[in-house]
Parts: C-alpha cells; structure tokens; sequence
C-alpha cells in the first residue's frame, strides 16, 4: 500500500468535508441568486447607480460562477468516492495526498498539476 493512499478514517473526514461544502456553496448559490439577475433597463435609478448596479450584478456572477465551478468539484469528488477512485489526480493519476485534500477535499488535481494548470492560463 502507498503511503500516499487515504486510510478509511481519512476518507469519512473527507467525505463529511465535502458534504459540508456542497451544503455551503447550494446556499451561497441560493442566496446570491438575485444579486445576479441582469439589471433591468427600465429601472428607475440615476445612471451612476445604474453603473453601481451593474458592476455589483458583474462581481455577484462572478462570484457566482466560481462557487458554481466548485460546486461541481465537490460533486465530483463525492460520486468519486462512490466510485472508489477519489483522492487520485485527474491529470497524472498520482495521489492528491491527504495533507492538500484536508485542505481542498475537492481538488481535482495534484499540487504540481495544479500549479501547472494556473501558469498556463
Ligand atoms: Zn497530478
């Protein structure tokens, strides 16, 4: 066995995370969801708080598309680990390793993949 591979009592700690989060991001996701509706044309404000408004709704997007990216992580990695394949990286197939995961359950990759994907981009 790896020393790399999670121990069972590891895996529920990790498990108990990653429903904790998909609780927190669905109500993020909930109570955001009106802060993110387009601004309407025809309301009746000044045009400075038009701009207001329209910047705030463009940061609640985008606040909203970045739980809605982690929401699907922590999905993810919840059906992995039905599947018995969570805690590997999705690139390089190594383990994710404990230490990263307690940190980020729902990591999809491997800290150097990782640190590789974001120089790229
Ligand atoms: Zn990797």
């Amino acid at each position: 066995m790896c020393m790399d591979d999670l121990t069972p009592d590891q895996l529920e700690d990790l498990r108990q995370k990653l429903l904790a989060l998909q609780d927190d991001l669905t109500t993020l996701l909930d109570v955001s969801a009106d802060s993110a509706r387009p601004v309407s044309l025809d309301q009746p404000i000044g045009r400075l708080s038009r701009m207001d408004a329209i910047q705030d709704q463009q940061m609640a997007q985008a606040n909203r598309r970045g739980y809605e990216l982690r929401l699907r992580q922590v999905q993810a990695g919840l059906s992995a680990m039905d599947e018995g394949d969570y805690g590997y990286c999705k690139k390089c197939e190594d383990p994710v390793g404990y230490a990263r995961l307690g940190v980020r359950p729902e990591a999809p990759f491997c800290l150097p993949c990782q640190e590789a994907q974001e120089t790229r981009s």
